[in-house]
């Protein structure tokens, strides 16, 4: 069996981290090929020595600059920048499979190259879908591409549908951990500081998902995520919160039977899966030990205490443009919240003002999509300084 070629885009990154651990461990399977960082460069030049790779960028400009000079990377690497950069990665012959796993959605061009150039692609970015889901799905429905989910509860729900059609499924069920506040009051959320907000019970990720999960954004772009990745009308997509994060996502199906997936909180579950789809082989971390005893708990999410959740739902039901503006809003908020500029339950209803304050509308191409997701910014922006003055 010959090596898979991987890219890796966000190398440097919590979901890089662990893709290199898996990437590291299956290497008679998986071979780096190319890896892109936002503005490190010591770590991404370590990456590129350990696995011998020769396609590098580093999206910043000048931190690009700086590492061509640092004598850090072998004078036989190809070090690219910007946009361009992450493009020529995803594009490289040697790629078969790109994993898309930088903040927010500096991943969607990327993505839509890769399909273009017929290369298989291992989403984490769920911030790519949320944003144009409509046009990258369809783009890689038109090339016949795998968009195949890193994030652990599609990925989840993509292993209990097992290729099921859509009629003999009635919903499909995402858990939520809850996050680092899930019982506390609406009192107590009032004052909570982004050093609180940072911290995450189960699982260690980048700094703007461990936000978002706080608040519950993030299962709210899971929703969206879900619904473009899986073509799952809204009202069949639900959330329950199970704080222990072991059962991943369930599938609910027309007979009543729910199939759920187990494993512990690592992130290399669901990569490996991904990167060695459709073969299983042993992991990385830990499995299950049901020696020990353990207790699985659900809840329903309250939305009242957390209107992001409420507010991404609301977004895809509305569907046109309000998905973007919930991302772009949302964006925007954490950013502002993590500069102290807003509090910390300011940030849903930053969301909440910049999707009354835009106009919603069924996109017809992409580019529509990308002036909305700049118009949304402006006017969160705008609402932030204007709370400010
Ligand atoms: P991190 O903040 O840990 O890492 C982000 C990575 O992206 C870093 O390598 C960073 O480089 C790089 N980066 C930043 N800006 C750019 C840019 N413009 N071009 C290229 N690379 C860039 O994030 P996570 O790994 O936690 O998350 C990445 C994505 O995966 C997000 O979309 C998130 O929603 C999703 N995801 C993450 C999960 C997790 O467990 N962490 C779970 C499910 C989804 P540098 O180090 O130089 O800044
Ligand atoms: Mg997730």
């Amino acid at each position: 069996m010959g090596r898979r070629g991987v890219v890796l885009l966000g190398a440097t990154g919590s979901i890089g981290h662990n893709s290199l651990r898996v990437i590291r461990a299956n290497s008679d399977r998986l071979k780096l090929v190319g890896i892109a960082g936002g503005s490190r460069v010591e770590p991404l030049a370590a990456i590129a020595r350990e696995f011998g790779v020769k396609h590098v960028t580093l999206f910043d400009q000048n931190a690009c600059h700086d590492a061509k000079k640092s004598g850090l990377f072998d004078p036989d690497v190809a070090l690219g920048t910007g946009i361009e950069g992450l493009n020529h990665l995803a594009t490289l012959p040697e790629a078969d499979v790109v994993v898309v796993a930088v903040v927010g959605t500096m991943g969607l061009h990327p993505t839509l190259a890769a399909i273009e150039a017929d290369k298989e692609i291992a989403l984490a970015s769920k911030e790519v879908l949320v944003l144009a889901g409509k046009f990258v799905m369809a783009a890689a429905k038109a090339k016949g591409v795998q968009v195949l989910p890193v994030d652990s509860e599609h990925n989840a729900i993509f292993q209990c549908l097992n290729g099921a059609p859509n009629h003999e499924v009635a919903r499909i069920i995402l858990t939520a951990s809850g996050g680092p506040f899930r019982n506390h009051t609406l009192e107590q959320m009032a004052g909570i500081t982004p050093e609180e907000a940072v911290k995450h019970p189960n699982w260690s990720m980048g700094t703007k998902i461990t936000v978002d999960s706080s608040t519950m954004a993030n299962k709210g772009l899971e929703l969206i995520e879900a619904r473009w990745l899986f073509g799952m009308e809204p009202n069949r997509i639900r959330v329950v919160v199970h704080p222990q994060s072991i059962i991943h996502s369930m599938v609910e199906y027309v007979d009543g039977s729910i199939l759920a997936q187990l494993s512990p909180p690592s992130m290399t579950f669901a990569i490996q899966h991904v990167l060695l789809y459709p073969e299983r082989r042993a992991g990385v971390d830990q499995t299950l030990n049901f020696e020990d005893s353990m207790n699985l708990e659900f809840n329903p999410p309250d939305l009242l205490r957390f209107p992001c959740l409420r507010l991404a739902r609301e977004a895809m039901q509305a569907a046109g443009v309000a998905p973007a503006v919930f991302n772009a809003a949302n964006e925007v908020a954490v950013d502002a919240f993590l500069k102290k500029r807003i509090s910390y339950l300011g940030i849903g209803d930053l969301i909440d003002h910049t999707l009354q304050k835009s106009d919603n509308f069924e996109p017809t191409n992409l580019e529509e999509v990308l002036d909305i997701d700049r118009s949304a910014r402006r006017i969160s922006n705008d609402l932030i300084t204007e709370h400010e003055s």
